[in-house]
C-alpha cells in the first residue's frame, strides 16, 4: 500500500511525485504511454523556466529522473478504473490487477483532438503539430496552415503570422466560434489567408510535410505548407474516473486552484483540471499544489 498513487506521468504527475516524496510519502506513479506526457510530442521546449531550449523527450526524462531520485516508484500501466475498498483506493488495470494507495492524484492530462486522417500520427513532429506556442518558432519564414475555428486556432494563426511568411487558416465553416476581435485582427494581416468551408483531407510530403490537400466547396485544392497546426479542441482523459468527479461540459474535472475533488482523498492536477491556461508551467504548479494538499490530507 502506497501513501499516494499518482495516475499520469506528465509534468503535473511527476512534479506531484517529487513534492510528495520530499514530504516523506511513499509514491507510485502510473503512466499508460510515455513519461513526460504531451511534451514528448514537442521537438523543442523553450518556455519552461530554467531551460533555454530542451527537447520535450529530454525534459520528460529529467522530470522522471528527478521524481525517482526523490524515491518515487513508477510503472507503465493503463488504469481503467478507480475503486475504494477497506478505506483505501484501488487503481485497477485492464487485467484486473490493482495498486493500492491511501490517496490518489489524477494527473491524466488532456490530449489534443486529432483530425483522424491518414499519416497524421506519422507526421507529428515532422510538420504536423498541436501547439503553436510550443513549436511555432521552428517555422519562422515558412508557410504554415492552422486548422480550426475556435479561440485556440485563431490565436495560433495570429502568433504564427508574426514570424511565418504565410498562414492559411483552414476552417470547416464560414463563421468562427472564436471571439470576433481575433477574426478582425487576422483579417488585417496581409500574410493570412482564410480557407473556409474547407476540410483537410490529405497530408503531402514524404518524411516531412510539404503541403495539405483540402476539400473546399466540393473542390480539391493543394496548399503548399511546411507546417500544419491542428487546433480543433482538446479532450481530457478522465472517463475511467468519472464516477468520483464533478466535471464540466467539456469533461474536465471541476476542481479549483486548490486541486481538491469532491471526493475525500482524491486530488486533480494539471491539464485534466478545468482551467484557463494549460501550459507546462501551470501543470507543474498544479502538481506541487495537489501533492501538498494530499500530504496535508494524509497527515490530518
Ligand atoms: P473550441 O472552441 O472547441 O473550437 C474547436 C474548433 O475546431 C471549432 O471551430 C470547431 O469547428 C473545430 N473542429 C472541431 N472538430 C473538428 C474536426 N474534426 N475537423 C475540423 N474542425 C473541427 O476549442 P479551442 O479553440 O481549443 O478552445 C477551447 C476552449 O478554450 C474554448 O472555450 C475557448 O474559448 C477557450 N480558449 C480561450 C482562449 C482565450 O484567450 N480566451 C484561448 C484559447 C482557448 P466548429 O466551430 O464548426 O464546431
Amino acid at each position: 500500500m502506497y501513501d499516494i498513487l499518482i495516475i499520469g506521468g506528465g509534468p503535473a504527475g511527476l512534479t506531484a511525485a517529487t513534492y510528495a516524496c520530499r514530504a516523506g510519502k511513499s509514491v507510485l506513479v502510473l503512466e499508460k504511454a510515455a513519461f513526460g506526457g504531451q511534451i514528448t510530442w514537442s521537438p523543442r521546449v523553450e518556455n519552461f523556466p530554467g531551460f533555454v531550449s530542451i527537447s520535450g523527450n529530454e525534459l520528460g526524462d529529467k522530470l522522471l529522473e528527478q521524481a525517482m531520485e526523490q524515491g518515487a516508484e513508477v510503472e507503465l500501466e493503463e488504469i481503467t478504473a478507480l475503486q475504494q475498498a477497506d478505506g483505501a483506493w484501488r487503481a485497477v488495470c485492464e487485467s484486473g490487477a490493482f495498486y493500492e494507495g491511501r490517496a490518489v492524484i489524477l494527473a491524466t492530462g488532456a490530449k489534443p483532438r486529432m483530425l483522424g486522417i491518414r499519416r497524421e500520427e506519422e507526421l507529428v513532429g515532422s510538420g504536423v503539430g498541436y501547439c503553436a506556442v510550443c513549436d511555432g518558432a521552428f517555422y519562422k519564414g515558412k508557410a504554415v496552415a492552422v486548422n480550426g475555428g475556435g479561440n485556440s486556432a485563431l490565436q495560433d494563426a495570429l502568433l504564427l503570422s508574426e514570424s511565418c511568411s504565410k498562414v492559411y487558416l483552414i476552417h470547416r465553416r464560414d463563421s468562427f466560434r472564436s471571439e470576433q476581435k481575433l477574426v478582425e485582427a487576422l483579417q488585417a494581416r496581409e500574410n493570412v489567408e482564410f480557407v473556409l468551408n474547407a476540410a483537410v483531407t490529405e497530408l503531402l510530403g514524404a518524411e516531412e510535410l510539404s503541403g495539405v490537400t483540402v476539400e473546399q466547396n466540393g473542390q480539391r485544392r493543394e496548399i503548399p505548407v511546411e507546417g500544419l497546426f491542428v487546433a480543433i479542441g482538446h479532450q481530457p482523459d478522465l472517463e475511467a474516473f468519472a464516477p468520483w468527479l464533478k466535471r464540466d461540459k467539456a469533461g474536465y474535472a471541476d476542481a479549483g486552484e486548490d486541486c481538491l475533488s469532491p471526493t475525500e482523498g482524491l486530488f486533480v492536477a494539471g491539464d485534466c483540471r478545468k482551467k484557463s491556461v494549460r501550459q507546462l508551467t501551470t501543470a507543474a504548479a498544479d502538481g506541487a499544489v495537489a501533492a501538498l494538499a494530499a500530504c496535508r490530507w494524509l497527515d490530518r
